[in-house]
């Protein structure tokens, strides 16, 4: 369909006002499109066409307002960094209104009333990289917001003293964008409970339909969603993503990987990593991401424990850390290439010594396995050991690795085949995306469309950048980000 063929609807009117602040947005300066996203296109029946008009950057700029569509941004609370912050919400993006499933929400597009200090503006360096990383994940088959293009302008943004930036625009689209601070912000004041009711049944209606009619229905979608966080949190662990803020606000109650900040895939396998350079303290540390997801999912066991039983969703939250390591061990098996009916070990020994080794060795994480999964034979180790900087581990670690594909009879010509089906030659890492970032600064915006192409095909050869599947350069590996955006 064409762009203003498309008709949205919007279901958030039904809660009190309090929740949410109809407006409108407030348009960037001289916007241009940089990119769009055709396999997003696909998920709206937009046609790739109508992306290249000008009627769609001035949808993006929220100066085309679709049929149908009602600009709103939501309020919620949230924990950050283990604090509780009563007021927060959209204090950036506003909600269009969705079409077949998918709400529509630009970020970058001005100030609403849950700005409080902020400016309502998004710059284009963090727009390029929530933008490819959306697409990114949602490739490497990580549950995830997706989104549909983005615009650049002239609109200078004042981050600090000598950065000064021009605001951008992402188009994010999601299935849902309901976070657990929003139970938070719901079960707070005055009719908390009709509520929260209204809420949980919003969000059953929207990402759990199967449960719409069932008993327990509230017990139930806590349930699935602790089942869906420990999955997620499994993909994340096991392809090295860092997310660098998992603050309650930005924990989605579909279980999606949402807000994209100082996030990072792992360069060098570090278990410690800290991405986000104001986590001082390392809350939201590689290693401990799947205790923080479940600490959040404590969180919201509290706030909706005020319209079902505490009880009940406390015993649920128990399994988190079963199915999340039970997830893991199976992907990273798949990643090793273990076919897993050949034996009932996890092989979790071999996996935490892998774990060890490389990061003894200092060798870069995802380029490992896209190396594993090309080796012609596990005598001759020549291109994991030309990526190590001290060797001894990872070669030691082979020699176990040999030991249990004997033993369990596996075969190295299939295991290439399986492991060839997860282990992606390219995963999109922040040094990636900053070249993308200077380039687009200088009005080129070639790499960022090239990186998007890369980051949509990971598994494909993409021959002229070849070099982007190597590790990454040392000076660039585990650098942490900042939150400013
Ligand atoms: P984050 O952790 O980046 O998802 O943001 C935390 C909160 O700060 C959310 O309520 C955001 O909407 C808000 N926020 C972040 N940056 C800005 C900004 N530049 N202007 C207004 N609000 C912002
Ligand atoms: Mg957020």
């Amino acid at each position: 369909m064409k762009l203003n063929e498309l008709e949205l609807s919007v279901d958030y009117f039904q809660f009190d006002k309090k929740f949410y602040q109809k407006l409108e947005s407030t348009p960037l300066n001289n916007p241009h499109l940089i990119s769009y996203s055709k396999s997003a296109c696909d998920l709206i029946g937009l046609d790739y066409s109508s992306c290249e008009s000008e009627s769609f950057v001035a949808f993006m700029n929220g100066e085309n307002v679709l049929k149908g569509s009602v600009p709103y941004s939501m309020a919620y609370a949230g924990h950050q960094f283990g604090y509780f912050v009563p007021q927060l919400g959209d204090g950036r993006a506003i909600n269009l209104g969705s079409i077949n499933g998918w709400h529509l929400q630009t970020k970058g597009s001005g100030l609403t009333r849950f700005s409080r200090q902020g400016d309502g503006r998004a710059v284009l360096r963090s727009s390029i990289r929530e933008y490819i990383m959306s697409e990114h994940m949602h490739a490497l088959g990580i549950p995830t917001t997706r989104a549909l293009a983005l615009i650049g302008s002239t609109h200078p943004i004042y981050r600090s003293y000598d950065d000064i930036d021009t605001g951008a625009i992402v188009m994010r689209m999601s299935t849902s964008w309901i976070r657990i601070g929003t139970f938070e912000y719901f079960s707070r004041g005055k009719d908390a409970q009709e509520n929260l009711k209204k809420l949980t049944d919003y969000v059953i209606k929207q990402s759990y339909p199967h449960l719409e009619n069932e008993d327990n229905k509230y017990e139930r979608f806590y349930c699935e969603l602790v089942e869906k966080t420990a999955k997620l949190l499994a993909m994340w662990q096991a392809y090295g993503f860092m997310h660098g803020v998992m603050n309650t606000d930005n924990m989605s109650v579909a279980g999606l990987t949402i807000d994209y900040g100082p996030f990072a895939f792992m360069d060098t396998f570090e278990m410690n990593c800290i991405c986000n350079h104001t986590d001082m303290e390392g809350r939201y540390s590689f290693c401990n991401q799947p205790e923080i997801a479940r600490w959040n999912l404590e969180v919201l066991a509290y706030n909706l424990g005020k319209i079902c039983s505490f009880k009940k969703l406390i015993g649920y939250l128990k399994s988190f850390i079963t199915i999340h390591q039970k997830e893991y061990l199976d992907l990273m098996n798949k990643r090793l290439g273990l076919d897993k009916r050949l034996s009932k070990d996890s092989n979790i020994d071999l996996v935490i010594s892998l774990l060890e080794a490389l990061e003894k060795s200092k060798i870069d994480y995802n380029c490992f396995f896209y190396r594993l999964s090309k080796l012609k034979s596990l005598d001759s180790i020549n291109s994991i050991t030309d990526i190590s900087i001290f060797r001894d581990s990872i070669i030691k670690w082979f020699e176990e690795y040999k030991k249990v594909i004997e033993n369990q009879n596996q075969d190295f010509k299939y295991m290439k085949e399986l492991m060839l089906k997860v282990n992606p030659k390219f995963v999109i890492k922040n040094y990636m995306l900053q070249e993308a970032i200077e380039n687009a600064k200088n009005g080129d915006f070639k790499l960022t469309n090239d990186l998007l192409f890369i980051a949509q095909n990971p598994f494909l050869e993409h021959k002229e950048y070849d070099r982007y599947s190597n590790p990454t350069p040392i000076e660039y590996a585990n650098i942490q980000l900042s939150c400013s955006s």
